[in-house]
């Protein structure tokens, strides 16, 4: 399989690269990067810790993808909508690992999924789908007089909160429960908040440091508490399961997926 990385300089880019190389069948048909960058014309197997590859980064991604079968981007939501409308006229399929996603960029999206395959996730992870298929179990057996609260913390370069894996769990838990986690999350508690408000479902954000991303989803009840965490130690498992939704969505039918469909979680 032809695959492009966007991004391809940045934390994740050169982690798709590296994860591109060592998977059986796949080639890395083009590197992408934003215009102006200065990464612009470097080698992208040098960027990622390879050997020469001879794929010169570029910022021209209508011909990379004109020449590929699907493109892993884990870049910004304004561009990732960008690349959605590329990748559709293209007709190769989108793997989005992108986070910070407004309603406004997933309608746009939504819409390119009509035209072609997107998969798209917080967590590319085993790990954090599996937990997010026990978060949905656990809020769907226990009442709403378990508090549903959701710990993070990412490395002091991450730039949106909660993280995509957060959102991801606190999604999970609202489906458990049936309600719409717009209506109930709480992303910020500051001054003088009152009482926990019930069947609210929190979030709580630590930055610092190195931390590639951990997880807890605590629920509390009067007298006792259950708490599912689970903590990645590297981030180049992001990146293999990029390159696993890429395999799936070979001859996949236009469509938003999620890596609950790529894993086949959805029965749990
Ligand atoms: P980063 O800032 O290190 O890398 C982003 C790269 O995208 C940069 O090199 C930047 O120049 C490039 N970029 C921005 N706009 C572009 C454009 N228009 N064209 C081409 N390239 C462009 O960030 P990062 O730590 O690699 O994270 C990137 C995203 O991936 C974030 O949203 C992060 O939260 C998310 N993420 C997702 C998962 C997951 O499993 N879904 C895991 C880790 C990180």
């Amino acid at each position: 399989m032809r695959l492009v990385v966007v991004g391809a300089a940045g934390r994740m880019g050169r982690m798709l690269v590296k994860a591109v190389h060592e998977a059986p069948g796949c080639v890395l048909a083009a590197a992408v990067e934003r215009p102006g960058s200065a990464m612009l014309g470097q080698d992208a197997g040098l960027l990622a810790g390879l050997p020469a590859n001879k794929v010169t980064v570029t910022d021209d991604a209508a011909s990379a993808f004109a020449a590929a079968d699907a493109v892993l981007d884990f870049t910004t939501p304004d561009s990732t909508v960008a690349f959605a409308a590329l990748a559709a006229q293209a007709g190769i399929a989108h793997i989005v690992g992108t986070t910070g996603l407004e309603p406004r960029h997933l309608a746009a999206l939504e819409a390119a999924a009509s035209r072609t395959a997107i998969i798209r996730s917080g967590n590319m992870s085993l790990g954090v789908n599996l937990l997010a298929a026990l978060v949905r179990k656990v809020s769907a057996t226990l009442g709403t007089d378990w508090d549903i609260e959701i710990v993070e913390m990412h490395h002091r370069m991450k730039v949106d909160a909660p993280s995509g894996t957060a959102v991801l769990l606190g999604e999970a838990a609202a489906q458990g429960r049936a309600v719409d986690l717009a209506e109930k999350r709480v992303a910020v508690r500051d001054g003088h908040t009152g009482a926990r408000e019930p069947g609210t479902i929190g979030f709580a954000t630590l930055r610092g440091g190195t931390v590639v991303g951990d997880h807890k989803v605590v629920f509390a009840s009067m007298g006792e508490r259950l708490e599912l965490s689970h903590i990645a130690e590297d981030r180049s498992l992001f990146a293999q399961g990029a390159v696993k939704a890429a395999l799936w969505s070979k001859g996949r039918a236009p469509g938003l997926y999620s890596m609950a469909d790529v894993l086949g979680l959805d029965a749990l």
